[in-house]
């Protein structure tokens, strides 16, 4: 008997899912080799990272080095294969593109190795989300030398912005993405190549004149928040250089003065980054904090309710560790998303910002 294209698909589902079931019984182990990182070992066992990436956490605690750095020649604990396998078995079986469709979306613009989006639920749907990582263009943001390479606040603010996109479309989020570079994607590497070929959202040249650079984005989010009215709408900006002075402190998180829905945007993600820190670093004390910042011309200018997020300084050699790690820019990206998860569900204060 033939089997219909659909009993097909239903077959290699459940075969995928008694897979599943045999994998959660016996423990998968693996040794971390040179070179390994979180993300990296996950993908040689086949197992989607993004997916397993906080199980694989929280397995291998005691085995973690900053809580996001593998010992080379340990032996660290694989998380159970997830559903997630069902697609990476239907990408092999090539026929199956019906189901593919159902659990992933593909976005060009996250590159090659990451352009699959698998839905994950539908926790975000209606909210809309305007990105905006700092700089970009004609301007590269601050500026410093690791290892004797340049390396430059866009490109690494861009590409947790890109992160962050990616786990917010996850969830069924509009997502916009404000600054766009349209050939580097997500980049799995610690220098990130600096150019200047970034655009603003709808294909326009970034000016090089700081306050025309900034009223182009502020055109651009306040219009398409004009389009959205009445749905659910956030502005996340990201920057790495921090405009504070207390030498400890390695995030910052403001918000416009005014804005309770910002305030709670900004309390959300601060919440979620304390939990973070004391889940998976015990011995550091999470110091970020957050402030009214009415001075700054994006958070005064834009109309939707408002995150503005310090990831450290790029100039600074501790949080440059931490930025130059694909894993922990995944790790932030993550972290963020989980606040504005959190913020969502809290609902709206009011009708304004
Ligand atoms: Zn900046």
């Amino acid at each position: 008997m033939i089997l219909s294209f659909f009993n097909k698909c239903v077959l290699i589902f459940f075969v995928c899912i008694a897979f599943q079931g045999l994998a959660q019984d016996s423990l998968a182990t693996a040794t971390a080799e040179k070179g390994d990182g979180i993300l990296s070992l996950l993908r040689k066992h086949g197992v989607n990272p993004y997916e397993a990436y906080d199980d694989f956490i929280a397995m291998n605690m005691d085995n973690l080095r900053d809580s996001v750095h593998l010992y080379e020649g340990r032996v660290y604990r694989i998380p159970a294969v997830t559903l997630d396998s069902v697609v990476i078995v239907d990408a092999i079986e090539k026929k199956s593109t019906e189901i593919k469709n159902i659990e992933s979306k593909e976005y060009s613009i996250f590159g090659d190795k990451h352009n699959d989006v698998l839905i994950k639920s539908k926790k975000l749907e209606g909210a809309v989300y305007y990105l905006v990582s700092g700089h970009g263009g004609p301007d590269p943001g601050a500026m410093a030398v690791y290892k004797n390479k340049s390396i430059a606040e866009d490109e690494y603010a861009y590409d947790i912005t890109l992160r962050l996109a990616k786990e917010l479309l996850a969830h069924s989020a509009t997502v916009y993405i404000i600054i766009q570079d349209l050939n580097d994607g997500i980049r799995d590497e610690r220098i990130l190549e600096i150019d200047h070929d970034e655009v603003a959202y709808g294909g326009k040249d970034i000016p090089l004149n700081q306050t025309a650079r900034l009223k182009q984005r502020v055109d651009i989010i306040n219009d398409l928040h004009r389009k959205n009215r009445g749905k659910y709408q956030r502005l996340i900006v990201t920057h790495i250089d921090s405009r504070s002075k207390g030498q400890n402190i390695d995030v910052f998180f403001y918000h416009h003065e005014k804005s309770k829905n910002g305030k709670k945007l900004a309390e959300s993600v601060h919440k979620t980054f304390g939990k973070k820190y004391k889940k998976y670093q015990p011995n550091r004390n999470y110091t970020g904090t957050f402030r009214d910042r009415t001075g700054l011309y994006l958070v005064k200018k834009t109309h939707p309710a408002m995150a503005y997020i310090e990831i450290g300084n790029i100039k600074n050699k501790k949080d440059q560790k931490r930025i130059l790690e694909p894993d922990n820019r995944q790790a932030l990206a993550k972290w963020i998303s989980e606040g504005v998860l959190l913020d969502f569900e809290g609902g709206e204060i009011g009708r304004i910002r």
